[in-house]
């Protein structure tokens, strides 16, 4: 008899284990018993053929139309008379009709005879635009000599595996019934009662009926039980974080009453939204606590989470403590140190003459920081001296010793890595400081319980400049050609009228061929179409249709100092004798960069960026609440899916719409890989798009299970699946790094 962690080769053999583990790392019993099915085929009915995907793997059950023998005499492409004979029969399943081909095997000939019933095993290929398969395995329903044949057909319900080209489904399907034979009981992970409340199969019988159902009714509770057990692993690592993290101290920092906090409130020239108001008492009294606040605040572009923060941060360098605001790119900690101490006034020139006498400094230190001034910068922040301090990731680094660090603040957390984010936290030693992350890129519910399942989520819903009012339009380049030039002539116009303009390319130079932008969810199968670039397109546009315009580029290989300069003199617009009308630049501006005269955004080749990415971009104009145009452009046709992509986009300006959409664009994996890597290899079953109640059902439970039973004492073989996640979440973490 056999146990889930036993060798599967001890099991079943090697001829059937060797190729298991070779092309699917499938080394034990369990692993292979994880290796749920796909989907079941019905044996009575015939698999759709119009839901195959060319290069997918596919088993299916169809029946033979016609077949015929095509000879020696058939020549290749190049004129050559190509050796052999080959076999084509047409499958069908009653609508649709699937080609197969078989080379060399004349002897299918007399298998495949019209009207006959079969499993078809093969990959899906295309040949002059229709689908096909080449050389599958056949079993036919009827072949009372093909024993294979007839214990495929024992079951009304036949599984259809992942498989590869070398190793079948049925091949696995085999294996399967082998392993689930020799199969020991398997004990039962979950606590009885959870079990009986959550009207949950017991493991054992799940993990046999998910391989040999009965019927669908039957697959879909076996499916219910093992994917909750998945999200209750889950759930229960971010329950011991959270438990975990309410065992810390921190040092309390509530708010005082004559402090730089209040002084700012007062000099505000507009007041907060209900929801600023809302979520900074929250976040208050968050700091107020011995326990370190641990707060996520989403909100669309422009929904001014930066005063937010801010408004945080005064509390804390009012407590005495200091602040950190850590930004994803220079050119964003740059603006945020401009900002602040602009904001702030007298209030940020603590010590100096004519500073407020309870002021504080804003210290800004990022990796291009000049030696000399980094070195003033440490002291400031080591003696206490700078309350706050922006910056990059250079602010992680062991040199940095900080007074009393209080709060954290990192904007724009989609651009960190979570476990960079806890490593940020773990650095320093003794109190924790306080936490507030802030992310424009706003998720479901369910994916940010999984996500972000540590952290109190808060959320801002307005926008403080009211409704966003960028107008977008699609421009097609190939063709409606006038439409560019017209687009030229629209920059041209904004400029004279004062207003400053972005140009977004998605790389820098010709001479490399580097996107600059990530996430477009492109088909990766298209021949990539020349795109255009930063210094190109400049250059072009200054000796035609933008000549006399003031035009700025900017990019990533810019040294800061330029990167600085070029953002000074776009800020300042055509009003100032030496600023920048026009800023052409790739998408280090995506995030953040704050230019309140910008009317207007020409992103060129938009296919080519995701959708959150493209939004985030567009936040970048009509930032003063004034209309603004964002005219994406593209050279793929009318028509086209990545066309059509864009016309989505242009159709809405919502946040959270255009998440969703984001979100039904991309894969399961995707959704938690961009977020979190680390955890799409526990999720088999699981999907935090399509299994919101079972998640909330195990966050509720894990929550449950942890406060009674922190260390999972009583349930040996939940600790052991749980503690082999967070192992797996360190040492992904670790090996990136
Ligand atoms: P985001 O959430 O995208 O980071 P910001 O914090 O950059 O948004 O804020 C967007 C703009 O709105 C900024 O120019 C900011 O000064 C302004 N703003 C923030 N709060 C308010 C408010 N309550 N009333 C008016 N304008 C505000
Ligand atoms: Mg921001």
């Amino acid at each position: 008899m056999a146990q889930l962690t036993d060798r599967l080769l001890a099991v079943v053999g090697g001829r059937s284990a060797k190729p298991l583990s070779e092309h699917l790392g499938i080394d034990t019993v369990g692993d292979l018993l994880q290796h749920y099915p796909r989907r079941y085929e019905t044996r009575g009915q015939l698999t759709d053929l119009a839901e195959l995907v060319p290069g997918e793997q596919a088993t299916i059950i169809a029946e033979v139309r016609s077949v015929r023998t095509v000879g020696m005499g058939g020549r290749g492409r190049s004129g050559r008379t190509r050796g052999g004979l080959r076999v084509e029969a047409t499958l069908t399943d009653g609508v649709g009709s699937l080609a197969v081909t078989f080379f060399n095997q004349p002897w299918r000939a007399k298998d495949l005879r019209p009207g006959r019933r079969g499993l078809f095993s093969g990959k899906v290929g295309e040949y002059r635009g229709k689908l096909q398969l080449a050389n599958p395995q056949c079993h036919f329903v009827d072949d009372a000599d093909d024993a294979e044949a007839a214990e495929i057909f024992a079951r009304e319900l036949i599984p259809v595996y992942p498989a590869t080209g070398a190793v079948a489904s049925t091949v696995i399907a085999r294996t399967v019934k082998l392993a689930l034979q020799m199969l020991d009981p398997v004990a039962d992970p979950m606590p009885p009662q959870v079990l009986a409340a959550r009207s949950l199969m017991d493991f054992d019988t799940a993990l046999r009926t998910i391989h040999q159902p009965d019927d669908q009714q039957e697959a879909r509770q076996a499916r219910r039980r093992l994917a909750y057990d998945e999200a209750l692993v889950l759930q229960s690592v971010l329950a011991r974080r959270r438990h975990h993290a309410a065992g810390l101290l921190a040092a309390p920092r509530p708010a005082v009453p004559d402090g730089i906090a209040g002084d700012f409130d007062g000099r505000l020239p507009f007041p907060l939204t209900a929801g600023q108001e809302d979520v900074g008492r929250r976040i208050a009294d968050d700091l107020a606590s011995a326990h370190p606040m641990h707060r996520l605040l989403q909100g669309d572009v422009g929904s001014g989470k930066t005063l937010v923060a801010l408004r945080a941060i005064l509390q804390v360098v009012d407590a005495g403590g200091q602040a950190v605001l850590l930004a994803p790119t220079e050119v964003l900690a740059q603006q945020h140190h401009t900002n602040m101490i602009r904001m702030l006034g007298p209030l940020a020139q603590g010590g100096l003459l004519g500073g407020a006498d309870h002021g504080t400094r804003v210290a800004l230190l990022t990796g291009s920081t000049p030696a000399a001034v980094r070195r003033r910068v440490l002291l400031e922040i080591a003696t206490g001296e700078a309350g706050i301090i922006v910056g990059t990731h250079a602010l992680l680094q062991d040199s940095v010793q900080y007074a009393d660090l209080g709060l954290i603040v990192v904007d724009e957390q989609h651009r960190f890595g979570v476990e960079q984010r806890s490593a940020l936290l773990e650095r320093i030693p003794g109190e924790r400081p306080h936490l507030l992350v802030m992310t424009a890129t706003p998720i479901p519910r369910t994916v940010a319980m999984t996500v972000f399942g540590d952290l109190d989520v808060s959320t801002l819903t307005e926008r403080p400049a009211g409704e966003s009012r960028v107008v977008s339009h699609v421009v097609a380049e190939r063709e409606q050609p006038s439409h560019i030039d017209r687009a030229w002539q629209r920059v041209a116009e904004e400029v004279a009228a004062g207003r400053q303009v972005f140009i977004v390319c998605p790389r820098i130079s010709d001479s490399d061929d580097e996107a600059a932008g990530t996430g477009a969810p492109d088909d990766p199968a298209a021949p990539p179409a020349a795109t255009h670039a930063v210094m190109e397109l400049a250059a072009e546009l200054a000796a035609g249709p933008l000549s006399g315009l003031r035009i700025g580029v900017l990019h990533g290989r810019l040294a800061p100092q330029e990167k600085d300069a070029v953002m000074r003199r776009f800020a300042a617009g055509p009003a100032d004798g030496d600023g920048v009308d026009v800023l052409v630049s790739t998408t280090v501006i995506e995030v953040g960069v704050d230019i309140a005269g910008a009317a207007m955004m020409v992103v060129m080749d938009a296919d080519r960026f995701g959708v959150s990415q493209l939004h985030q971009l567009r936040g970048r104009v009509g930032r003063a609440g004034q209309p603004a145009l964002c005219l994406l452009m593209t050279q793929a046709e009318t028509g086209s899916a990545a066309h059509a992509r864009l016309l989505d986009i242009a159709a809405t300006n919502d946040g959270f719409e255009l998440a969703r959409l984001d979100l039904e664009q991309r894969r399961e994996g995707d959704v938690l890989g961009a977020a979190q890597s680390g955890r799409r290899s526990s999720l088999r079953l699981l999907s935090v798009l399509r299994d919101g109640s079972l998640i909330e059902m195990a966050r509720d439970d894990a929550s449950a299970i942890v406060a009674a039973d922190p260390d999972l004492i009583g349930l040996p073989l939940l600790r052991e699946a749980v503690v082999a996640a967070e192992a797996a979440a360190t040492s992904e973490y670790l090996e990136k790094a």
